[in-house]
């Protein structure tokens, strides 16, 4: 088989031309990056377990009528996805105080919001992503006032089925940011959502402990992140299965010793949960 065409490398995942014209296979990385690119890591395993987590999360959506980029799964890492030309912004949706908006507005990290509510970022890594109004979004051309009433609709369903869907599984959703790309089709032009859904951009803390099952782990070097995401991916029903071993091999493979303190600390939490669940 001829290699792929590498089109793209971001922080968490590369981009190779399609098998068919107007497809992307999107694979998933196990580099993690935080603070704007300061801080690099490798997550093991990540990258399997996002691609299975954000294929599942994009079908739900895909079910309840929001457009996808998603097509379907490729193999452990990879999946095809729709070419779409991708709006440059950031949206971000917040259900309770955590990250840089509770810095920002001086309130403690767990303070539920009045509702939920959309920020947007202008998506340049030089500049930092920095948050911007609707005003800049129409002023500089991002994006049209039609497509960001849609971006806005579609964003605020996928947060209330989202909430609920990860309700049900014990875990609450904190904040998360989406991207979303304008895809052509014959004459028509339309918004869908694109990039992906995982523990690397959203918050997602156990419900009944607080522990956190996202990429805070990593950011705030709180130890095991690898099973963070392999819980999220357990409870979603969608940890690897069928290639179980592979898995297991190649994380095993790689996986760095965690520190022994963050360790510790990790055992406790994790036990706590246990403790939870039986109750
Ligand atoms: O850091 P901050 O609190 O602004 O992040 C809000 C949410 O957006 C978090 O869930 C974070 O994971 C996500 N995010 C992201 N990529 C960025 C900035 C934020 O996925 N560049």
């Amino acid at each position: 088989m001829a290699p792929k065409k590498p089109l793209y490398e971001g922080k968490a995942k590369k981009l190779f031309e399609g098998p068919e014209p107007g497809t992307l296979i999107q694979h998933f990385k196990d580099d993690a990056t935080a603070f704007n690119n300061q801080k690099k890591g490798i997550i093991n395993g990540k990258g399997v377990l996002n691609n299975r987590i954000s294929e599942y999360l994009m079908t739900r959506i895909g079910e309840i009528g929001i457009p996808t980029h998603f097509i379907r799964s490729l193999n452990m890492r990879e999946q095809l996805v729709k070419a779409v030309n991708i709006v440059p912004l950031e949206v971000i949706v917040r259900n309770i105080a955590a990250g840089s908006f509770a810095k920002r507005f001086g309130v403690k990290e767990g303070k539920v919001l009045g509702h939920p509510i959309i920020e947007y970022c202008y998506k340049n890594d030089a500049l930092g992503d920095p948050f911007v109004t609707e005003e800049h979004v129409f002023a500089f051309g991002w994006a049209t006032p039609q497509e960001l009433d849609e971006i806005r609709m579609y964003t605020f369903r996928i947060n209330d089925f989202l909430c609920g869907l990860f309700m049900g599984v014990g875990i609450r959703l904190v904040d998360f940011k989406l991207e979303f790309g304008r895809l052509i089709e014959g004459d028509r032009e339309f918004i869908v959502l694109a990039d992906e859904i995982s523990p690397d951009n959203c918050r997602l803390w156990d419900v009944a402990t607080g522990y956190r099952l996202d990429k805070d782990r990593f950011r705030q070097d709180m130890g095991n992140v690898e099973d963070a995401y392999q819980e999220v991916a357990k409870r979603l029903g969608v940890m690897p299965k069928m290639d179980a071993d592979s898995y297991v091999i190649e994380v095993n493979a790689r996986v760095a010793k965690p520190k022994p303190k963050a360790k510790a600390k990790a055992k406790v939490a994790v036990k706590k949960i246990v403790k939870a669940k039986k109750k």
